[in-house]
């Protein structure tokens, strides 16, 4: 069940996070293995698996979530990306929906 994840246990409190912005739909916290200067992970607080199992009314709460922490982290002029791997060819590991928003440094195109 995808509420047993470490997601699921950082919503709960079970375990520490450093937790950037909260509201009552989502969590978003630092990554413990950063990959950009600023790398923080957006999730909804009900837990579903992946993209595939989100609505529009989740995605309008990820995006509030994103839109703030671009604005706490200073991002939001400098530019930023946004992230989601779906499934195990994309290296999803963690099997709770989230958004990676990263910023701080530029980024190539097209990703690996
Ligand atoms: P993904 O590979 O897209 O599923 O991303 C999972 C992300 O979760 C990785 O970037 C991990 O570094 C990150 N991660 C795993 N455990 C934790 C944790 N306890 N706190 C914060 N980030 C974590």
């Amino acid at each position: 069940m995808s509420g047993d994840t470490i997601f699921g246990k950082i919503i709960r409190r079970e375990i520490p996070a450093d937790i950037v912005f909260e509201n009552e739909k989502v969590l978003a916290f630092r990554d413990v293995n950063p990959q950009a200067p600023v790398h923080v992970l957006v999730i909804p607080k009900q837990p579903v698996r992946d993209l595939n199992g989100a609505d529009r009314e989740m995605m309008g709460d990820l995006l509030d979530g994103v839109q703030k922490v671009a604005e706490l982290e200073g991002l939001s002029k400098e530019g930023f990306r946004v992230v989601t791997n779906v499934g195990t060819n994309a290296g999803q590991t963690v099997f709770h929906l989230h958004l990676h928003v990263l910023g701080g440094r530029s980024f190539r195109w097209p990703p690996g």
